[in-house]
């Protein structure tokens, strides 16, 4: 397969501050020696993108490029760069990328990095016709190949998946687990799914925005749904788990209460992921530490992902045990990208993936 650069213009959606998208020209950027260029063929939306366009991002510098749940085609390898690539490979990007020095670095933790500059935050993201995979990110090979029958489309999903596998890498989920999710967006149900594929039995999910849990809660299989605006949460999981509790809390929402509440429901033993995190002026919470002590509870964090997760995911959307199209609830043009913010934003969907071109 021949790719061409069409012309030495792009199209790229170009936000310039809090509710200011506009998709304009923009100038190719030229592929230096150390760096790879690539069609950017989609581009799903991400929580953290429409957070972006309501409030900005520390940084994000506008104007910039956002988008990192990225699949494309290689274009374009720079002289200096040594890899197996070649031009016309079908990839998605890895979004964190590292100092490549530092300790966490070095155990291939660059989420974790202090100096972590991400595709679509520091370097130009997915929202555009071409986009470069940088010097720093092509040392690190912070890259997935897509197997042929995992589709550029379906592989918008990696990122996100991703993310969920960092997550529960942590959480040892068995055969007969009870889990419990807190919240019903795009992420809630990638988290129960996973859950499912780990052997877990029951699956519960919980979400005030109640309307929307239950119509995309038909997308797929055995999840119960609790209602918290009708009912009390603490008491319908205490009796589907005959007192004995959840063994694994999942807060996949921005939302103090649940992270407050898992302490309630969680069993001895249990394991609880603070997937999602809270608005950085209010994210102090009060729990009983002796809970944690007495019944031993796990407490872990959850931070965006690196290359091994995006492997998972691949191969889990490559085996079918994941289903990109339960997720995938719109697929839209790129002029249509403040309109899939705003669909985002306002729960009426599940996954938005932005098509940029073929
Ligand atoms: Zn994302
Ligand atoms: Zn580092």
């Amino acid at each position: 397969m021949k790719i061409t650069k069409k012309e030495e213009i792009l199209r790229a959606a170009i936000f310039h501050g809090p509710e200011k998208i506009s998709v304009e020209n923009w100038k190719l950027p030229v592929c230096a020696d150390d760096e790879i260029l690539i069609k950017v063929n989609y581009c799903a939306i991400c929580g953290t993108d429409v957070r972006t366009f309501f409030h900005g991002h520390k940084k994000v510098i506008p104007p910039a490029i956002i988008g990192h749940e990225i699949t494309g085609e290689i274009v374009e390898i720079g002289k200096e760069v040594k890899t197996n690539l070649k031009v016309g490979d079908r990839i998605t990007p890895v979004t964190s990328i590292g100092c490549g020095v530092c300790r966490l670095c070095q155990k291939g933790l660059y989420n974790l990095c202090p100096d972590t500059k991400a595709l679509g935050y520091y370097w130009a993201g997915g929202f555009a016709e071409y986009m470069i995979i940088p010097g720093p990110a092509v040392k690190q090979n912070a890259w997935v190949l897509l197997p042929e029958n995992v589709s550029l489309l379906e592989g918008a999903l990696i990122e996100p998946l991703s993310c969920v596998i960092n997550a529960q890498n942590y959480l040892n989920i068995q055969d007969g687990d009870t889990v419990v999710i807190y919240g019903g967006g795009p992420i809630g149900f990638m988290h129960a799914v996973m859950a499912q594929t780990s052997g877990a039995e029951k699956l519960i999910m919980v979400d005030p925005a109640f309307d929307r849990l239950e119509k995309f809660a038909r997308n797929f299989d055995n999840i119960i749904l609790i209602n918290p605006n009708t009912e009390n949460t603490v008491a319908k999981i205490k009796d589907i788990t005959r007192n004995f509790g959840a063994d694994v809390v999942i807060t996949a929402c921005p939302a103090k209460q649940a992270q407050i509440e898992a302490f309630s429901i969680a069993a001895p033993h249990s394991r609880i992921s603070f997937f999602g995190g809270l608005p950085k002026d209010d994210s102090m919470i009060t729990i009983d530490s002796n809970l944690i002590h007495y019944l031993e509870i796990s407490v872990f964090g959850a931070f965006a992902s690196n290359r091994k997760d995006y492997q998972k995911a691949v191969d889990l959307i490559s085996s079918r045990k994941i289903d990109p199209s339960k997720f995938i609830t719109e697929v839209i043009s790129l002029e249509e990208i403040e309109k899939g913010i705003r669909l985002v934003k306002n729960g009426s969907v599940l996954k938005v993936v932005v098509k940029i071109q073929e």
